[in-house]
């Protein structure tokens, strides 16, 4: 009995994920140009452009690197 109930309810999970997902893929991006995330990745996922305080010495730096503390200017920044 249990196995059935449960049975339905991924029933129902799957088919309201299929149809509520917009996934036509001519509405997505229009009039923007598209970006390989794979090409970007490596720079990106470390480096935060902007003036700021490191969050690990409170030190006003030019440029912050997202490390385990948060964005931290690079001298504490652990490479
Ligand atoms: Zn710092």
């Amino acid at each position: 009995m249990e196995n059935r109930s449960l049975d339905d309810f991924l029933d129902t999970e799957g088919a309201e994920s299929g149809e509520t997902a917009p996934s036509d893929p001519d509405t997505v991006g229009e009039g923007e140009t598209r970006v390989d995330p794979a090409a970007v990745e490596s720079a990106e996922t470390t480096y935060a452009a902007g003036r700021g305080e490191c969050e690990a010495c409170g030190e006003s730096v030019r440029e912050r690197w997202r490390g385990e503390a948060g964005l931290v200017c690079p001298a504490c920044k652990e490479w």
